[in-house]
């Protein structure tokens, strides 16, 4: 074993999109800087960033119901739809930098075109879709939005749902063409490669241990290489723990004060795969239905045409459930070891509140499949065993902390940046809407930890991202510029029937 120290500007912890994401900005606004990254698995995003363990949506809220309260009053809330939607513009805008820039090629390898559409049955459901749709569809940000209740227009949208279906009661959609399906692997791939290209430290197979303060006002980072077995020791001035679900634990080893009354509530995820490329090529859309009452709004299922490994995939899910683990290859001693003295009575408070999520989760987990062909055929009326596997998402761990408005340990959906005053080491925590709003949440991170470069990056920032600091939906004459720009280089604009194919067969089926 030995104990090399090593230094260096940037350190980030974890090869996910986000650490993938900070390390592009920071390569581009100081080239200068050294970046090390770390990660404990043999490739960059293999946990929730990978391909198959995320629901792939570039989250716009074009599709998704949880956006778009309503009111005690009966009107529909939108500001938290525009607020996602503003978020994922800001994504477009630095894959087009990138693209234009040519620091990544093909785009198509991680974004392409594809409808978003809302489905929901039921008097008041409908009624709630039309509200809905009347209150999104004159602003801006969601021009182009259609809605139908009409059966015979359902069928030409969506044929493969609409097929064999028996019921009487009402049903109706939203369709936008313009939303997306985003291979998220794939772009942290491309952009650790990018950042390979200059000279970033990627370092695999080497696990982060430990972070300390040095009496300098470094962050020494204790590594372990699993290949050798040895043990390095780095310093750097900046650390980002991009961890993923990892990030609480390596936030509570940093000592700082703003770890207290933070927990991490595990909920895990499957997806069923359709085998069959006769049913994968009549269906075209990510289709988002209305949770079911008591359930999270992540557990939403979907019917989504995905496109992975440049073949057209179709998934349903995510089934929320219940597993201890924070990490898909974490230990089911993670939730246990996450509880300090310090966040007990929030993890407690939270216990005692989230009592019927727990037990939601836990039944979802017992599902048989064909419990879980029996919520399929709602979406597919005719949807035959045989032609689904069941394969294993990632775990999202949801923030847990005191709010002033929920109390003591108040369960968040939300993504969450976790500073240290000095801005000196950075943690996320959280994962929805998730790598959609990776960049806006990663400049988040630059705001609060570099204030004093933020004058000076400024320029370079509305280079590569030219709505920074300006509201889209009160400029549409700007956005549809944004719009155009973007959606040329990213080739969103035309569509690609060609690949029609079945999925990979070779991923980890259960
Ligand atoms: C089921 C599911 C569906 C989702 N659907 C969507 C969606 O449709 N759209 C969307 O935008 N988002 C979605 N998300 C969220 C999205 O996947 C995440 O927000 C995003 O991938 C998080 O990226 P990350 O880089 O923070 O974490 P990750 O991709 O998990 O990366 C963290 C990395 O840190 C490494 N690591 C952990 N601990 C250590 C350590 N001690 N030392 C070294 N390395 C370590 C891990 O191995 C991992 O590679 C979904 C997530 C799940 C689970």
């Amino acid at each position: 074993m030995s104990n090399i120290q090593k230094k260096t500007d940037v350190i980030l912890i974890g090869a996910g999109v986000m650490s993938a994401t900070l390390g592009s900005l920071l390569k581009e606004l100081v080239p200068d800087w050294e970046i090390k990254v770390f990660e404990q698995l043999p490739k960059a995003g293999e946990e929730s960033s990978n391909e198959w363990n995320n629901a792939g949506t570039g989250h716009a809220a074009l599709c998704e119901l949880n956006y778009t309260n309503e009111r005690p009053d009966g009107t529909i809330d939108i500001s938290k739809a525009i607020k996602v939607n503003e978020q994922f513009q800001v994504s477009l805008q630095f894959w087009t930098y990138l693209v234009n820039s040519k620091l990544i090629s093909n785009p198509q390898d991680f974004i392409m075109p594809l409808p978003h559409m809302s489905l929901v049955q039921g008097e008041n459901n409908v009624a709630f879709l039309k509200k809905r749709f009347e209150a999104l569809s004159t602003n801006p940000l969601f021009k182009g939005m259609n809605f139908s209740d009409d059966p015979e227009k359902l069928m030409e949208w969506i044929p493969l749902i609409m097929k064999d279906r028996v019921s009487d009661e009402p049903i109706a959609a939203t369709k936008i063409d313009s939303g997306t399906d985003v291979n998220f692997g794939a772009l942290t791939r491309m952009l650790f490669e990018h950042l390979n290209s200059k000279n970033v430290e990627l370092n695999y197979k080497h696990s982060v241990k430990n972070i300390k303060r040095t009496s300098d006002g470094l962050w020494e980072v204790k590594v372990r290489n699993a290949d050798s077995g040895t043990v390095e020791r780095h310093t750097a001035k900046f650390v980002f723990i991009g961890s993923g679900g990892g990030s609480l634990h390596l936030l509570q080893k940093s000592g700082i004060p703003e770890r207290k009354n933070i927990g991490g509530f595990p909920v895990s995820g499957l997806f069923m795969v359709c085998n069959n490329p006769d049913v994968v090529a009549q269906h075209e859309a990510k289709v988002y239905g209305k949770a079911k009452v008591g359930a999270p709004p992540m557990s939403v299922p979907h019917l989504d045409t995905r496109y992975i490994d440049n073949k057209k995939s179709l998934l349903f899910g995510p089934f929320a459930g219940f597993s201890p683990r924070f990490l898909k290859t974490g230990s089911l001693l993670d939730l246990l070891t996450s509880v300090k003295p310090y966040n007990v009575f929030t993890m407690l408070a939270a216990g005692a509140k989230n009592m019927p999520l727990t037990k939601y989760l836990i039944q979802q987990v017992m599902l048989s499949k064909e419990k879980r062909m029996e919520e399929l055929r709602e979406f597919i009326p005719n949807a035959k065993s045989e032609d689904w596997d069941i394969v294993v998402a990632g775990q999202r761990v949801q923030v847990i902390k005191d709010t002033e408005a929920g109390g003591k340990g108040t369960l968040q959906f939300g993504t969450e940046v976790v500073s240290a005053a000095d801005g000196s080491i950075a943690a996320l925590l959280g994962a929805s809407p998730g790598a959609s709003t990776a960049v806006h949440v990663m400049l988040e991170v630059l705001e609060k930890c570099f204030p004093q470069h933020m004058n000076e990056w400024e320029p370079k920032i509305k280079e590569m991202i030219p709505s920074y600091g300006i509201s889209l939906v009160d400029n549409p004459t700007f956005l549809q510029e944004i719009k155009t720009s973007t959606e040329q280089t990213l080739g969103l604009s035309e569509k690609s029937n060609t690949l029609v194919d079945a999925p990979d067969k070779n991923k980890s089926f259960e």
